[in-house]
């Protein structure tokens, strides 16, 4: 398909507001580049503060005037259409995702399909999200409704545009808020597609609203906007720090998923090639770029040479290129995110980390391409950068533990806890250890990055805070009313 793909986004330049495909305001535009080849491969519109303003004052209108309104079945049926219209042109966003990502097509595939069925699941949600009735004092009827918030914000990342246009916009248009979407500038072309295929599903205008644009221009304004009612946020802690900002000096609610340093704790008594995959596929699934990548393993100092002989032999074989070559790792993002990991990778090489193993860098890479070897650092020093930072690319620290206790202070001795594995097979073990891990979600004998639509997600500590996916989700994006009836 080609670059033909990226033509056949009918409304690639526009914004899309109240319904309507129109041109950002002074008319910029951010090219997107094609990050196996380095070429430019269209321009998408630069919206500014105005749109944001314009896209507001529509989901507001749209919330008071008709989504509020309708039934939640409904609502529910039209995010099905769109799973489905989705689903019809898996060929072509697959394509378009990995031509604007560089995932290689099969992973960029997973993402497609990933993003129909979030709106899969919320659909089935809307409807099944009730309220109780609270026993009180005789005489009294105590009830507690849960609402929608009214307009929320949204604001993505690059890493995996499909798959969080789905994770975001589907709880909260199932919770019956109308929303506004930031994108973001290094990779949307598939959230522009699916808009439009959410436009052909039939919802009412200004109910979804999406303004492609600069993090300092129309992300910072819908965040500071004053006509929201909740921000989400994914992308790093010092942005994550901004908007935190901007959301309580308007006295709303945030999510905010900031990425992580997530250690597979790798116990003696392991079944190791159960648990190697896991953690290959755990650093490169997305060329290291995302939020919940195994970028630790902390293995049983008895192990330690087996487990990391039989590592080396499987980074032997991983390879790298172009995203239609479909192998392991395509490149990274962009020129910026390939100089940043490199620049920490070297740091790490100058702090003495010991390297296990590079993968040779092929003699065919496209040139222009963002690409990186994948590397493996170990065993490191526990209380090294690269044993406690986020890398945000194909970099594998390992480090090796003595005991359960010890196992437990390394796995949380950073700032980050998004998610974390257990490799055992004592189920005891297991148990203790998934208890003490100060994260979001804990895998026994597996690894889920990025998995699971129906299984809550998010992070403490610098990783953030609130919950994505599953019925929690809607939790967030809703709040609870108390209506108390006195009767005779
Ligand atoms: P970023 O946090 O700068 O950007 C994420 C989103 O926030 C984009 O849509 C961007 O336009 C927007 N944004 C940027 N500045 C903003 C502001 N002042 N106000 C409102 N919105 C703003 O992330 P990045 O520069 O794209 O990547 C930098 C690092 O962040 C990466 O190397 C990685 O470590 C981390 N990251 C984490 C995730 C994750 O999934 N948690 C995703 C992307 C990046």
């Amino acid at each position: 398909m080609g670059k033909a793909a990226i033509q056949h986004i009918p409304h690639l330049h526009d914004l899309y507001i109240a319904g309507r495909w129109q041109p950002a305001t002074g008319g910029q535009q951010i090219q997107m580049i094609e990050p196996s080849t380095g070429e430019v491969i269209g321009t998408i519109a630069c919206g500014t503060a105005g749109d944001i303003d314009r896209a507001v004052i529509a989901a507001r209108n749209a919330f008071e005037k008709t989504w509020r309104l309708i039934a939640p079945a409904e609502r529910g049926r039209m995010m099905a259409r769109l799973a489905a219209l989705i689903l019809q042109n898996e060929d072509e966003l697959t394509d378009i995702e990995a031509r604007d990502t560089g995932k290689p097509l099969s992973q960029a595939r997973r993402d497609i399909k990933a993003a129909a069925r979030y709106f899969e699941f919320y659909a089935g949600a809307c409807d099944k999200i009730h309220g109780e009735i609270i026993p009180y004092e005789p005489g009294y009827l105590a009830m507690v409704l849960r609402e929608p918030l009214g307009v929320t914000g949204h604001i993505l990342p690059w890493n995996y545009p499909a798959q969080q246009f789905g994770r975001t916009l589907g709880p909260a248009l199932a919770a019956g808020n109308a929303v506004v979407l930031k994108p973001a500038e290094d990779a949307c072309l598939s959230i522009l597609r699916m808009t439009e295929l959410s436009h052909e599903a039939g919802f009412p205008a200004g109910v979804i609203n999406v303004v492609p644009g600069r993090g300092n221009g129309a992300g910072s304004a819908l965040a500071g906007h004053a006509g929201i009612d909740f921000i989400s946020f994914t992308g790093s802690p010092e942005v994550g720090t901004k908007i935190q900002e901007l959301a309580a000096a308007n006295h709303i609610g945030c999510t905010l998923e900031l990425g992580g340093k997530s250690p597979q704790i790798i116990f003696e008594d392991a079944d190791l090639d159960a648990a190697l995959d896991c953690v290959v596929s755990g650093i490169l699934q997305n060329t290291g770029q995302t939020c919940s990548a195994s970028s630790r393993t902390l293995v049983h100092e008895s192990i330690l040479d087996e487990f990391t002989d039989k590592l080396t032999a499987r980074f032997a074989k991983v390879s790298y290129g172009h995203h239609e070559r479909d192998l392991q790792c395509g490149p990274l993002i962009s020129a910026k995110q390939r100089d940043r990991v490199t620049s920490l990778t070297q740091a790490a090489i100058e702090d003495g980390a010991p390297v296990l193993f590079r993968v040779p860098e092929p003699d065919d890479l496209p040139e222009g391409g963002f690409y990186f070897a994948p590397i493996v650092f170990g065993p490191v020093n526990r209380n090294s950068n690269i044993a406690r930072d986020e890398v945000f690319g194909p970099v594998l620290a390992v480090m090796s533990f003595k005991d359960e206790a010890d196992a437990i202070a390394l796995a949380n001795g950073t700032d980050y806890g998004l998610i974390a594995a257990v490799w055992s097979k004592d189920s005891d073990r297991l148990i203790r250890v998934a208890r003490e891990m100060r994260c979001g979600q804990v895998f026994m004998n597996n690894y889920g990055a990025g998995g699971g639509v129906e299984l809550p997600f998010g992070g403490v500590k610098r990783s953030g805070h609130g919950r994505e996916k599953g019925m929690e989700a809607i939790n967030e994006f809703s709040a609870v009313k108390t209506i108390v009836h006195k009767h005779g």
